[in-house]
């Protein structure tokens, strides 16, 4: 019976403690069967913030995605939905008579219906040393659970070098790969004999300790730690056997424990978690069902079971919603078969049922590749898979957890069969999917669900995706939904329109969006997304093709905002796969003199660079430059920075040309040196290689650069576009044939500007020319059909007249971290020392 409130309007009062994965989701799912008309909901977290995706916190630490990425749930979501969220205040004990819950800020909150999903903590072993006496963790000593946790890891890193981690599964092993992104030494210790010993069995563990260890990860396994020490820093840990491993981190990732002493307090059954039913009523000490109090998420134990993966979760939510809503009154958890799908520290990790045969008549195939990093076992009991463990390889992933599931029988001949399972055409494999096949196991989306969506009506990828959020988790499965999508349409699926914008986060093609920038004016890439955004949000992915356009449109008139930029962009180097960058001095055309080489060789020594290398576009690179010796190494240099990085005009290669080559028809060498100065530093939707030949024997190259230039017979110049000889190879076409130097110089600045204001974002003129058709690029470039040509070259010269410096930010930085520790992107072997 629902409360009489004075503000009454029939609804009854739904109160969420936990506003986590689960706790969110289940709202979400309420929503979704009309829950807004029936109830007022109030939502407590104890963090902060709206409700974000927890298992992403590993790719935050390791740098790989932003923090604003990872959330599920804005605060306007909340608002949205009047949703009354208190973030930041934690539940302090339910009061089960009064149904009422009470909050630290001394708030009561009446109920009718109560949700916990309070989720787990990090279970932190009574290791001495490891708490300060009254003032808890010692600052040294970190857990991995929340975004604050990630943070003062992250903060912590910037300025400590070595770091044990205490526990060798899933999220020990995600913390030590962040952590080592951040240029931090690592060693995992782990108690168990191997790695993940809960998902895989000894050869599976030893498989990922090789793939771990190769990236410079150490591990001791068979190890307790019995000490923290070090007073007011952390100096290392000591381990049962006496061993000190010197460290001034450790993070602690020996577990999780459900959080369920509220729950524990107010009178209800705790066991390993909050002990619940089918319908996920929470019992009370007797172990009846309290009719008023549920509880989902990790938080929770149903039938002897605690689930610490997400796709439970998402089935107790569906079902907690069935009968919090009404919409299925008897709609049951049965509990789930838990099939995880990982990439731990970069290495592809799936495990299902049981790790290895548990019966005598239980058969075991393995295939074992410890040196290709391979291992697949596979457990087969009367003709069922009861059991599968895979590392390195998932390729047959999706048939193994489908026969998991099912429950289907196995083909006899089962090594040849077996691992062949996946080898069905994709649509094949899709149709013959049942539909409650979990597609995205971060949001629990099943094939079912995204077919019904497609039938709904949403007949493109984006579409369904954003409307089931299949995929847009950890997005390993996109593919999958993508396949699914397609077939449920029939094919007909709908090309996206977003494919067409020219930035993600602002639904306009290229010419609306330049005309639009125009129109209003709009100098920032804040300022656009303010204006032309749907409700002026900003997205992160779009702000480089932004500043990019920005910069092509208005020169120097744009408004800066450095964390529009990439970080080669900040800091106007090139960032290496270590984290350290490279400084490529200018050499125009390729030309140098001693006294460069020389200033070059001393700097070399000087800095103790780790390699030089001759580039491929005739240039020199000191490579392994740590970021805060940036500017001391530009400013002993004294030579102006060669453009090596972002999406800019980078070189011209030249060839000796007449003045030295006897078979010269023109100085390709000057010319080169003249477009390269004229032109250095342009901003452009992709890189722009160019080249000037001397001959057509082409010694530059030019028939496959973006821009090409050929001296021919008769002192005349053939201009050549759209070429290229990387990843993508594509002999140019002729643009024209021109008579002097100075119509190359000016035709191939209105080529650039007219590509610069038309193609799309990261679109290279390999794709742009054939996408236009020489003949009309021709037409508006040379013959100036649609009469703009005057146009180009006045904002190409504007571009050039904006031109300034950027390696003089060494003396004057544009912000105050911009030359500070570099943080590594990914974890790889430092630039190799030859
Ligand atoms: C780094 C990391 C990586 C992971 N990777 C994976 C993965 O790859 N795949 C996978 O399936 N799972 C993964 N997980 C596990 C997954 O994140 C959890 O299963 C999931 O978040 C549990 O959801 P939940 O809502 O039950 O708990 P949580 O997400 O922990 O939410 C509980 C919330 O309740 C709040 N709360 C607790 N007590 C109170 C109180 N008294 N008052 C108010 N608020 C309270 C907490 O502050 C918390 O915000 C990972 C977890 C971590 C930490
Ligand atoms: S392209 Fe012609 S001019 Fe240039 S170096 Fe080669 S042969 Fe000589």
């Amino acid at each position: 019976m629902a409360r009489r409130r004075r503000d009454d309007d029939g609804r009854r009062d739904l109160v969420v403690v936990g506003n986590g994965m689960a706790g969110a989701r289940t709202v979400e799912e309420i929503l979704e069967r009309g829950g807004a008309e029936q109830f007022r909901i109030t939502m407590f977290g104890e963090e902060p913030y709206g409700n974000y995706n927890r298992i992403m916190l590993s790719n935050v630490l390791a740098g790989l995605e932003s923090e604003d990425a990872i959330f599920l749930n804005s605060m306007a979501w909340y608002e949205e939905n009047a949703i009354t969220l208190h973030a930041g205040v934690r539940v302090a004990r339910i009061d089960r008579h009064a149904r009422t819950v009470r909050a630290v800020d001394g708030s009561r909150t009446p109920y009718d219906a109560l949700v916990l999903a309070t989720g787990s903590s990090a279970f932190v072993p009574d290791i001495p040393g490891m708490r300060t006496a009254g003032r808890g963790f010692h600052q040294g000593v970190f857990r991995f659970r929340t975004l604050d946790d990630t943070r003062a890891m992250i903060r912590y890193a910037r300025t400590h070098k070595q770091a044990v981690v205490i526990g060798g599964g899933l999220l020990g092993l995600e913390a030590a790969r962040g952590l080592q992104t951040h240029g931090v030494d690592v060693t995992v210790v782990h108690g168990p004999g191997h790695l993940m010993n809960q998902q895989l069995d000894a050869a599976g563990g030893y498989v990922l300790r090789r793939g771990v260890e190769a990236l410079g990860i150490s591990v001791v396994t068979s190890a307790r730690t019995v000490r923290v020490l070090g007073e007011d820093e952390v100096t290392g840990v000591q381990l049962a056997d006496g061993r000190v491993l010197p460290c001034d981190i450790v993070v602690v990732a020996a577990g999780i424990r459900a959080n369920s002493s509220i729950a524990a307090a107010s009178g209800f059954l705790v066991e390993r978690g909050i002990v619940v039913d089918d319908q996920m009523h929470a019992l009370d000490d007797q172990g009846t069902p309290d009719p008023t109090v549920f509880a989902v998420g990790e938080c929770v134990q149903h039938r002897d079971q605690v689930y610490g993966l997400v796709a439970p979760l998402w089935e107790q939510a569906r079902v907690l919603a069935d009968v919090l809503t009404g919409t299925d009154p008897s709609a049951q958890y049965h509990g789930s078969r838990t099939a995880t799908k990982l990439k731990v520290a970069g290495i592809d990790v799936a495990s299902m049922g049981t790790t290895a045969p548990e019966r005598p008549d239980d058969d075991h195939i393995v295939i074992s590749e410890p040196r290709r990093g391979l291992y697949k076992s596979v457990v087969v009991r009367d003709d069922r898979l009861v059991g599968a463990t895979l590392v390195g390889d998932l390729e047959k992933v999706a048939p193994l957890i489908q026969a998991f599931d099912r429950g289907s029988p196995l083909p006899e001949d089962r090594i040849a069969l077996l691992f062949d399972l996946g080898t069905a055409p994709a649509e094949v494999g899709v149709a013959e999917l049942p539909d409650e096949t979990t597609v995205c196991n971060c949001n629990g989306v099943s094939k079912g669900t995204i077919a019904a969506c497609v039938r709904g009506g949403v007949v493109s990828l984006t579409g369904v995706m954003d409307a089931t959020r299949a995929g847009k988790g950890c997005g390993s499965c996109k593919t999958l939904v993508g396949q699914v999508v397609e077939w449920a349409a029939d094919g007909a699926v709908e090309i996206d329109e977003s494919a067409s914008w020219y930035v993600p986060g602002v639904p306009y093609p290229k010419a609306e969006l330049v005309a639009l920038i125009r129109e209003q004016g709009l100098r920032s890439v804040s300022a656009v997304f303010a204006a032309l955004a749907p409700g002026g949000v900003e997205d992160a992915r779009s702000k480089m093709g932004l500043t990019s356009l920005l910069r092509t449109l208005w020169g120097a008139e744009v408004v800066d905002e450095r964390d529009g930029r990439f970080i080669n962009d900040r800091v106007h180097a090139n960032i290496q796969r270590d984290g350290t960058f490279s400084v490529v001095p200018q050499m125009k055309g390729g030309v140098t003199s001693s006294d460069q080489l020389r200033r070059i060789a001393d700097v070399a020594d000087k800095h103790a660079i780790p390699l030089i290398k001759l580039t491929g576009g005739q240039r020199i690179d000191l490579l392994g430059v740590r970021k805060e010796d940036l500017p001391q190494v530009w400013a002993d240099l004294d030579m102006p920075s060669g453009y090596a990085y972002g999406k800019s005009f980078r070189t011209v290669k030249t060839c000796v040309g007449s003045d030295f080559c006897r078979f010269g028809l023109g100085d390709s060498t000057a010319l080169g040196i003249a477009i390269e100065t004229r032109y250095q530093g342009l901003e452009s939707p992709a890189k722009l290689k160019l080249a000037v030949s001397g001959c057509p024997r082409n010694c530059a190259e030019s028939y496959v650069k973006d821009v090409g230039v050929v001296a021919v017979d008769g002192g005349r110049w053939e201009i050549w576009v759209g070429g290229a000889a990387g990843a993508h190879i594509r002999k140019g076409d002729l643009l024209t044939t021109v008579d002097t130097p100075q119509e190359v110089m000016t035709l191939t600045g209105r080529f650039i500007q007219y590509y610069r204001e038309t193609a799309n974002w990261l679109e290279r003129t390999y794709a742009w020319v054939p996408r236009l058709g020489i003949e009309h690029v021709r037409a508006v470039v040379v013959d100036d059909s649609e009469g703009i040509a005057a146009a180009l070259d006045a904002a190409v010269q504007a571009s050039v007249d904006a031109y300034r410096d950027p390696w003089q930010e060494r003396d004057d930085p544009a912000e105050p971290g911009q030359f500070r520790t570099a943080l590594p992107l990914t974890v790889l072997p430092q630039v190799p020392v030859r």
